[in-house]
């Protein structure tokens, strides 16, 4: 008999062969992703957003800009490339 399980945020609808199988694939979970790639860190000086919020010319609020550091990207090479 099919299993039909719900699984995931938003919830997918995934369809098994048996319950065996569905007990087989909880128990082989996949690794954790990483967040960013390997090599990579968040920029330190923009703390990863890219852009740094500096007093408006005129007195009115904060406007952001580029970050100097990071180029905007908000990541910066840990490793030379290869
Ligand atoms: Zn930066």
């Amino acid at each position: 008999m099919a299993a039909i399980v719900l699984t995931g945020s938003p919830p997918i609808v995934i369809r098994y062969d048996s319950w065996e199988a569905w007990r087989a694939d909880l128990a082989q979970p996949l690794p954790p992703a990483p967040l960013i790639a390997a090599g990579t860190a968040s920029c330190a000086g923009c703390w990863g957003q890219g852009r740094v919020w500096e007093p408006a010319p005129n007195g009115e609020g904060l406007v952001p800009h580029p970050c100097e550091d990071c180029g905007g990207a908000g990541l910066v090479l840990t490793e030379p490339p290869a």
